[in-house]
């Protein structure tokens, strides 16, 4: 088998926050065989490839993709709209848009059926091109999570991406069945709906429930996710054991310290409120009914806390929460690493170790993941410049110049698609309420 040596500029390798300068990395079966400094490299035998790169990294990993929810606009276009036969074609297919993107692993948490299983599965079989996938199932969501978002008489039929459970015990066998179907890890939608006189979320399970849940997933080899804003839900989560934690952004100090005890990865995943601030226009009903400032008001009150979480020495992962229309596929992972740096004050060294090093963590068998040392997988960035000088040259497609996995140059050209034919199938027909008052402002009719 012909080996790739490829004489690397710079390398971030993940293991700390340096780059070394004039390396050499040795590729061979899918595997990094040697890595070390140029002049001491092994000579290339006959049938080997030699490359030369500016910048070589780990693979991104991106620990909150949504692969069943198609850029959905809505709720609607989440749990109802398309039937399961097209969303895992249409997952597969962004699957291959999220890898060209330099992300070569991304974690899935909570998903319709098994979609993220059943892609993870074709990609790791050979039959189709995409990244590594740590796959979910359907969120553990009750009547108080927030994922049970349609009224109650509707509930949650088989085919949504929340799975109602109304006693622990349906608690307990979902997640058996989950693990029985090959998750590698169960979400647990921890924000409740209701909120304490001081505007305080209550937690959707009680510390008791979220504690039996996680534990038995954890018995099971399941590693455990959590949606959680509030302050509660990230207590309990961190109580409970949590590995995964998402958003926390009105946690306190207390919640610190107990995630700290916990061991648990944070990922705020900020890209998903952000680019809703930074790019709804008026006629966007997130507009209209204050979504978008609500999620400004989030950005602002979760910044102090979470730079206090870094400081007190939480590991951070990058989660972009693709899969919605305002986070489409291939497009946002590598905002969150700008975001990092921008927002909480990361070095751009510590952003590209949140995703890389401590994503990989949150993968199965990511002990072979997320850095680049010998007999690890080889899966890699080659940038035509250092994101250590400019972070946001992650998000420009033109500057990676390729993205390996298992040693392989993956294809980079993305096929084109049209964006309405894969989500927006509501029936909404009007964007406005046509009174006789509203019309008249309009100055589209008077008596
Ligand atoms: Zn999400």
């Amino acid at each position: 088998m012909s080996a790739l040596h490829l004489h690397c500029q710079n390398l971030f390798d993940a293991t700390g926050l340096e780059a070394r300068a004039d390396q050499t990395l040795i590729v061979e079966n899918g595997l990094i065989r040697h890595l070390g400094p140029r002049h001491q490299a092994p000579r290339p035998q006959p049938g080997d490839q030699e490359l030369r790169a500016e910048f070589v990294m780990p693979g991104l990993i991106d620990v909150h993709t949504h692969l069943a929810f198609g850029n959905a606009q809505s709720e609607e276009d989440i749990d109802i709209w398309t039937s399961d036969e097209f969303r895992a074609l249409r997952g597969l297919f962004f699957a291959q848009h999220v890898l060209a993107a330099g992300v070569t692993s991304m974690v899935c948490p909570g998903d319709s059926g098994q979609l993220s299983i059943a892609v993870r599965n074709a990609v790791n079989a050979g039959l189709f091109e995409g990244p590594r996938i740590a796959a979910s199932s359907r969120v553990i969501t009750n009547r108080q999570s927030l994922n049970d978002w349609f009224p109650s008489r509707v509930g949650a039929p088989e085919y949504f991406t929340a799975r109602l459970v109304t006693s622990r015990a349906e608690a307990l066998a979902e997640i058996r069945t989950q693990a029985k179907d090959g998750v590698d890890l169960i979400k647990i939608a921890m924000d409740g709906t209701q909120r304490r006189p001081n505007g305080d979320i209550i937690a959707a399970f009680t510390l008791d429930e979220t504690r039996e849940m996680v534990e038995e997933a954890h018995r099971l080899g399941c590693k455990v996710a959590t949606h959680a804003y509030g302050r509660e839900a990230v207590m309990y989560a961190a109580k409970a054991g949590v590995d995964l934690v998402f958003h926390a952004f009105y946690m306190d100090d207390a919640c610190i310290e107990a995630l700290l005890q916990a061991g648990s990865i944070l990922a705020p995943t900020m890209t998903f409120p952000q680019n809703t601030v930074d790019f709804c226009q008026p006629h966007d009903p997130a507009i209209a009914t204050g979504y978008a400032g609500y999620c400004a008001r989030t950005l602002e009150l979760g910044t102090p806390v979470l730079k206090r979480a870094k400081a007190a020495g939480i590991p951070f992962a990058c989660g972009s929460d693709s899969g919605f229309a305002v986070t489409p596929y291939g497009e946002w992972h590598a905002r969150e690493l700008e975001l990092l740096v921008e927002r909480l004050g990361f070095s751009p060294a510590e952003a590209l170790y949140a995703a890389t090093n401590v994503g990989a963590r949150c993968m199965p068998r990511g002990e072979s993941l997320g850095t680049l040392e010998v007999g690890k997988q080889a899966d890699f960035l080659v940038l035509d410049g250092s994101p250590l000088e400019d972070i946001r040259l992650l998000q420009d497609r033109s500057r990676i110049q390729a993205v390996y996995k298992a040693g392989k140059p993956v294809r980079q050209e993305r096929t084109r698609y049209n964006p309405k034919q894969v989500s927006d199938f509501n029936s909404l027909k009007w964007t406005d309420l046509y009174t006789r008052e509203r019309v008249a402002e309009l100055g589209k009719w008077s008596l």
